[in-house]
């Protein structure tokens, strides 16, 4: 069944089922509780381009404050909330937020909003439209968006996928293949559906500056070359690592060296300040 786009905030109701879902401690009820008392909200991650150092993006990240536990990772609710069939109504609620909210952050105008998307959200029937009603909405282009996607397991395969992402194409938003390397985002899915970006997980520079990861990262650089993809390199944490990405010419990174994610209200600041220097 479509889920329909909640029109605010206060009517994103979401109806999980009574039993437990997680051994820790998050349930049905919990997460229900925190979409009535507006806890789901959105973090913003700057992404920097490397050969000037201008911040040429920001992903969306979502985030839920529970009363007792706390910050509950994504890496928890989304795959519940996949699993529930409620990953719709949330992936909906994220764009919307952020592309409302994105207006504070957009001030040169080629800064652009990475959006996670599940695939299951490409397998809705609706989705192209949804996006376009959202960008319309916001009063913002196509191009800025990009969205963002991972564990894609056999995603070139599904019919109703294809054509999602075709519809996007035509669309004119970005497409970013998220977590290159590591789990279902490999090369099987590139030799069957077109990037934009490739965005190279964390896992495959931890290693630097060994000599291995330098080499993996430069053949990266070269495939993503061959494909006209550019490639984003996720994770950097230090100052070394963020010069051995710039010689060896990857086009983006993002990474705690250069901001963890803001709330938005922080990212303006950091923007500000960052724009003052
Ligand atoms: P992702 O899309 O690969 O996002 C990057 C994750 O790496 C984020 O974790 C971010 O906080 C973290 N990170 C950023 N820089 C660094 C760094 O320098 N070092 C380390 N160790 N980590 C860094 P987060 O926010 O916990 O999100 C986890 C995952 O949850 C995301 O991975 C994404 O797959 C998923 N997710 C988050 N929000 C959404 C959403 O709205 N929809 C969907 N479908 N998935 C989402
Ligand atoms: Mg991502
Ligand atoms: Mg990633
Ligand atoms: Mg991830």
């Amino acid at each position: 069944e479509r889920f329909a786009l909640p029109s605010d905030d206060a009517e994103l109701w979401l109806f999980w089922p009574p039993d437990p879902l997680c051994a820790c401690g998050i349930d049905a009820t919990t997460l229900r509780h925190a979409t009535e008392a507006n806890l789901l909200g959105v973090s913003y991650q700057p992404q920097i381009r490397m050969s000037d150092g201008a911040v040429a993006g920001f992903e969306a990240l979502a985030r839920w404050h529970h009363p007792e536990l706390g910050e509950v990772s994504p890496e928890v609710f989304i795959p519940l909330a996949e699993k529930s069939g409620h990953i719709g109504l949330i992936g909906a609620w994220v764009l919307r937020r952020s592309l409302a909210e994105f207006g504070a952050l957009a001030g040169s105008c080629d800064t652009r909003l990475a959006v996670n998307v599940s695939p299951l959200q490409l397998r809705d029937a609706g989705f192209a439209d949804l996006v376009a009603g959202c960008l319309a909405d916001a009063g913002r282009p196509a191009a800025q968006l990009e969205l963002e996607i991972t564990e894609t397991a056999r995603l070139g395969e599904d019919a109703q996928t294809r054509r999602t992402l075709a519809d996007l194409r035509a669309l004119g938003v970005g497409l970013a293949l998220d977590d290159f390397g590591t789990g279902y985002s490999n090369f099987a899915t590139l030799a069957q559906v077109s990037f934009d970006r490739l965005k190279l997980d964390r896992a495959l520079i931890a290693g630097l500056p060994a000599d291995r990861s330098v080499r993996l990262i430069r053949a990266m650089r070269h495939m993503a070359d061959a494909l006209g993809m550019e490639l984003l390199v996720e994770g950097v944490e230090t100052v070394e690592q963020a010069r051995i990405l710039r010689d060896l010419g990857c086009d983006l990174a993002q990474g705690y060296h250069f901001a963890p994610p803001l709330v938005l209200a922080d990212a303006v600041t950091w923007l500000h300040a960052r724009g003052a220097r």
